[in-house]
């Protein structure tokens, strides 16, 4: 706390993690000698920079970049770019602690790392959005590379917003590098299947849970939260697997649609139009606008946050079990406060923490990545099918690490050990570095 003054996301992960890691360090005494905990706890490197650019008046802005190199034990760093005015130093901390996690759980070859600004899209031009792109990778292309780090979006980073960065990176370098960014357009190196990939996978993580319960998404009713990439998708999956999704939201309010969301009329105002929730209940008469609304106040059986972080408080949570809830999966990363987890623990509902649940997207990064190593362009089918392998492993690897361990159900026992363990055996091997 007092090397890390003020990051309270950032301790909010770590505790979360640590908590998990008691039995841990008593099986492996190695890794405790070899201050495993310490190291993995400080980034490998943290870059902060100036990004100045200018508005179509003509006016002078200057954002703060960050990116941070957590940890490389596993492959280079990989993780999505940020750009939120609530973006801080302690907020892309906390998303790269958990990314480290997320990607060895994947099973492929990815260190953990995150970025970006403070910079606020909303309401920005398209040329405004250029210009920061570029002035941002101006000062950060010189810390990536395929085999060094390969950022992707998130919050306020879609396919736009990489396009620019990927222009400009190739331009500076003179390289044509398709592996120093996943998210690409299609026509350029991106993948089949990326666009939708944390969604479909948080929802085949869902499904999986369902299915150890002896239940599925069928007929259930279903609440998401947000409106952006992970929303989305989220909704398309639930409704394709035979649920009804009945909410939608973004931060000045929410929908609840009974009848069931309409997902074409979100695409077209989200991903078209870049207009915000409220429009949705133009076209419907008989879906509700509730501004400033409590989305999880709307009885469901499957929650699955696709926002934010500590968007799901101990009050919520208790709201969501009262109501009948019986599976939260995690789309967004840290939705849940630790007082909300603990309601879904002692519930015994099933609830899967996002460094597991929402790991389907840079999975399917790094199976872009790959496809770029090899020139090569996979199906749909193909990619969707390999997302699906790699859920339905993640799943039973934090199934069977909780059960391992003594808390059997307890997904974030099982995918914090699970996660903790490879990167921890690959950091000894390396040495004192
Ligand atoms: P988008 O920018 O596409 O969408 C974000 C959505 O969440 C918007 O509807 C936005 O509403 C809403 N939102 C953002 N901040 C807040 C806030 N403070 N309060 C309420 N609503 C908010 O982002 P993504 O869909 O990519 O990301 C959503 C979550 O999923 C994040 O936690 C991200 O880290 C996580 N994630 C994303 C992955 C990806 O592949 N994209 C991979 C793994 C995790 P508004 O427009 O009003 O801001």
């Amino acid at each position: 706390l007092k090397r890390n003054p003020g990051e309270v996301e950032f301790h909010q992960a770590v505790r979360e993690v640590l908590e998990s890691l008691g039995p841990v360090l008593v099986k492996h005494p190695e890794f405790a000698e070899r201050k495993i905990i310490e190291r993995i706890c400080e980034p490998e490197r943290q870059i902060i920079f100036r990004v100045p650019w200018q508005d179509d008046a003509g006016n002078v802005h200057i954002n703060r970049g960050f990116r941070v190199e957590f940890n490389s034990a596993l492959g280079p760093y990989k993780g999505g770019l940020r750009f939120h005015p609530s973006v801080y130093l302690g907020i892309i901390k906390f998303l790269g602690f958990e990314q480290i996690f997320k990607n060895s759980l994947t099973g492929l070859p990815i260190g953990g790392g995150k970025g970006g600004s403070d910079f606020d899209p909303k309401g920005k031009s398209d040329n405004e959005i250029m210009r920061f792109c570029q002035s941002f990778i101006t000062e950060l292309y010189r810390h990536l590379g395929e085999h060094t780090d390969v950022p992707a979006g998130d919050i306020g980073v879609g396919g736009r917003e990489i396009g620019y960065m990927f222009g400009q990176y190739k331009r500076i370098t003179n390289r044509f590098e398709p592996g120093v960014l996943t998210g690409k357009g299609l026509d350029w190196g991106g993948s089949l299947v990326r666009t939708e990939a944390t969604g479909y996978g948080a929802t085949f993580f869902v499904d999986a849970m369902l299915k150890v319960r002896n239940e599925s998404f069928e007929g259930k009713t279903c609440s998401v939260s947000g409106s952006g990439n992970v929303a989305i998708y989220t909704i398309e999956k639930i409704h394709q697997l035979g649920g009804k999704c009945i909410t939608c939201s973004d931060s000045n309010g929410v929908i609840f649609h009974e009848k069931g969301i309409d997902l074409d009329l979100v695409k077209q105002l989200k991903e078209v139009e870049r207009r915000r929730i409220e429009d949705y209940a133009k076209y419907h008469k008989d879906a509700k606008y509730i501004a400033n609304g409590n989305i999880w106040d709307i009885p469901c059986q499957v929650a699955m946050p696709s926002a934010t972080q500590n968007e799901i408080n101990g009050k919520d949570a208790a709201t969501l079990v009262k109501n009948g809830c019986i599976a939260v999966g995690e789309g967004a990363n840290m939705p849940t406060t630790p007082e909300g987890v603990k309601v879904f623990l002692e519930a015994g509902i099933a609830y899967g923490p996002g460094k597991a649940a929402n790991a389907g997207g840079v999975a399917t990064s790094a199976l872009e990545m790959q496809q770029n190593a090899c020139r090569d362009a996979w199906t749909f089918e193909y990619t969707e099918q390999r997302l699906a392998q790699i859920m339905k492993n993640i799943h039973d690897t934090c199934y069977e690490t909780a059960a391992e361990y003594g808390t059997p159900g307890n997904y974030v026992n099982g995918a914090n050990i699970a996660g903790f363990i490879k990167v921890a055996k690959a950091m000894v091997a390396h040495g004192l570095i």
